[in-house]
């Protein structure tokens, strides 16, 4: 058996994996990667791609007002609450198992799973 005759692109050895974490600053986390990469992670990108169920629903509720306004828009400043009028920052990060990391953020929202595929596609490099 020769490994170049079965094609497995999502190999487990073809994905990268988060070899440390560090804080940079309360809002911000920096991960470096197996393949050489330094990925950073601000505390406002985190809130804005949480999958967790909550925020799911909250982008597809301004996904729908968005759609519905359309045409006729209103000039309203947006709302915010005292949560999200705070600076948000990153209160913990913790494995979840070998595939995601359960991140809290200041603003109560500790429920969010990202998954190291997302990390990946949603990381910015640093400067
Ligand atoms: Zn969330």
């Amino acid at each position: 058996m020769s490994d170049v005759t079965s094609p497995s692109p999502s190999d487990a050895h073809a994905r990268p994996t988060p070899l440390e974490l560090r804080r940079i600053s309360p809002a911000e986390i920096e991960i470096a990667w197996s393949d050489g990469a330094t990925l950073r992670y601000r505390a406002a990108l985190l809130r804005d791609k949480c999958p967790c169920a909550t925020c799911r629903e909250r982008r597809r509720g301004e996904q729908e007002k968005r759609d519905s306004a359309a045409g006729e828009r209103p000039l309203k400043l947006p709302v915010l609450s005292a949560a999200e009028a705070k600076p948000l920052a990153i209160e913990r990060v913790r494995p979840v198992g070998h595939y995601a990391y359960n991140i809290a953020l200041s603003d109560g929202h500790d429920s969010g799973i990202f998954p190291l595929e997302l990390l990946r596609e949603i990381g910015q490099h640093g400067p």
